[in-house]
């Protein structure tokens, strides 16, 4: 029973979901929407961080494991100085090092940044393949992390050496060492026996790391926790969570009246149980006061740029390429804006120049979860700054729509918890939640929402579906954001 370096980080966040993953995948489900996008960055992160070193061999990934081990050995008999994903097999445990260097004074180590691991994991899987080298019999000289350097701002050409920082975490690795191997030891147990579950529960641990492929399995089927449960109660806290769950209290319906909580949790819960509508009136009143006409109800469309490819652009830096805004007046007239940027160039400039132009310095802007908008316009200011003053402005005068819902002055209990833009159309505005579908049964919404960085290699009938999609998908959103309010103005 072979454990990889993955495997044994899994094992770490639970050792139930680690003997899941051996003995019982069927119940799995992949909890990442951007499973395809990590992997396609992951790769293109790793094959850059490659150029950091030279005359290098590469251990392909087959599902020939022994072949990959012989291959490895090949290389560092023939003092090759530089291995790509090194793969050595010590007892039934199979690691793979990014990228390995031989030096007389032993052998570094390297992890190059992936999705896959946090900062924590990452500690945990360097620890592992410590441990393998260790028993293998080899002298270890340093074990580092390579990842991208944030700070690091490109300019006409991408430098390696800068793009990245290295950084030496030998003794944090080391430190690990007797752990590891009382984890393997428990493991090794655990895997063992192949007809019996750990008997684990469920907890913080779920979603430590990583969101848990077994959630559905362990807390939906398992467990029986419905989708909205004391765990989703606003603001509740740990702590009182598990002294309802310790009584065997996981549905709102059966929280005891004598239970303490806030009046406002009374109150949502009351509301929930009756299955009603709850709406502070009020708060609500107090959050429209602060909107002036003409109010600029503001979407953008952005895409996620690991590598910087553009100059003064930073690694991970969110490109905003498309925008769209209903502009509406007081007398309840309507005007509609948008812009979405030619594929070929870099899209930050058009975008900065048309939205000053749109979007005037002193208008209220209202946006949906705006701190990542925010964020995008702030990062804009630096290349233009002749704009800067403009987009602070913007930021500045930048409401959120999002606050009634988070802040639970409006709730429905179709709700379940949630408060993002889709779950309020769903419970509030069905005739917007139809226009969404629709746009959905056309293409993959999630798909397409980040092909814009690959358009121009597509083909001329395609490019131009995918932008009218894009088009409709924008002015859906900003049209929404009139919806949700005319509904709070409703109250
Ligand atoms: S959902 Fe929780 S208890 Fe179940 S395997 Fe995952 S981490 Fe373990």
């Amino acid at each position: 029973m072979t454990l990889s370096k993955h495997l044994y980080t899994q094992g770490i966040q639970c050792s139930k979901l680690l003997w899941l993953q051996k003995h019982n995948r069927n119940v799995l489900k992949s909890q990442n929407s951007n499973t395809f996008i990590n992997v396609e960055t992951d790769n293109e992160i790793k094959l850059l961080a490659y150029k950091l070193f030279q005359n290098a061999v590469e251990i392909v990934n087959t599902s020939d494991v022994s072949q990959m081990i012989s291959l490895t050995q090949k290389s560092l008999k023939n003092d090759v100085k530089t291995i790509y994903n090194a793969t050595f097999k010590y007892e039934d445990i199979v690691i793979n090092v990014d990228v390995l260097t031989k030096s007389e004074d032993g052998l570094s180590l390297y992890h190059i940044e992936n999705s896959l691991f946090t900062d924590i994991t990452l500690i945990q899987s360097l620890a592992v393949q410590y441990y393998v080298l260790k028993q293998l019999g080899y002298e270890i000289k340093d074990i580092n992390n390579i990842k991208l350097n944030r700070l690091y701002q490109r300019g006409n050409t991408l430098e390696i050496r800068k793009l990245f920082k290295i950084h030496n975490i030998t003794n944090k690795v080391i430190q690990l060492e007797d752990e590891t191997i009382t984890n393997l030891a428990h493991f090794k147990t655990i895997l063992t026996d192949q007809n019996n579950e750990p008997n684990i529960d469920i907890g913080k641990h779920c979603d430590s790391h990583h969101s848990c492929e077994a959630e559905d399995y362990c807390w939906r089927i398992q467990k029986k926790i419905p989708e909205y449960s004391i765990f989703n109660i606003f603001k509740l806290g740990s702590k009182k969570q598990k002294q309802l769950y310790s009584k065997g209290i996981v549905k709102i319906e059966d929280i005891p009246n004598s239970f303490w909580m806030t009046a406002k949790q009374e109150e949502l819960v009351e509301h929930y149980k009756l299955k009603e509508q709850y709406a502070n009136k009020e708060a609500i009143k107090t959050f429209l006061d602060t909107l002036n006409y003409p109010i600029y109800h503001f979407f953008c469309n952005s895409f996620h740029h690991a590598i910087p490819n553009f100059k003064e652009s930073n690694p991970y830096e969110e490109i905003p390429f498309q925008y769209s805004i209903h502009i509406e007046h007081e007398n309840g007239k309507i005007e509609y804006k948008e812009y979405l940027s030619p594929d070929d160039i870099d899209p930050r400039y058009e975008f900065t120049r048309k939205l000053c132009e749109d979007i005037p310095q002193d208008a209220t802007v209202l946006g949906y979860n705006i701190n990542s908008i925010q964020n995008i316009l702030k990062n804009l200011a630096s290349p233009y700054s002749a704009r800067s003053e403009h987009l602070h402005n913007i930021n500045k005068n930048m409401k959120d729509l999002m606050m009634p819902f988070e802040e639970k002055h409006i709730v429905s209990p179709s709700m379940k918890g949630y408060y993002d833009k889709r779950t309020v159309v769903q419970s509030f505005l069905p005739e917007i939640e139809s226009s969404y579908s629709k746009l959905e049964e056309i293409e993959n919404n999630k798909k397409v929402l980040h092909i814009f960085p690959k358009m121009n290699k597509m083909e001329k009938a395609q490019k131009e579906k995918t932008r009218d999609y894009l088009k409709e998908y924008s002015k859906l959103n900003s049209l929404s954001s009139v919806k949700i309010l005319e509904k709070l103005k409703e109250l």
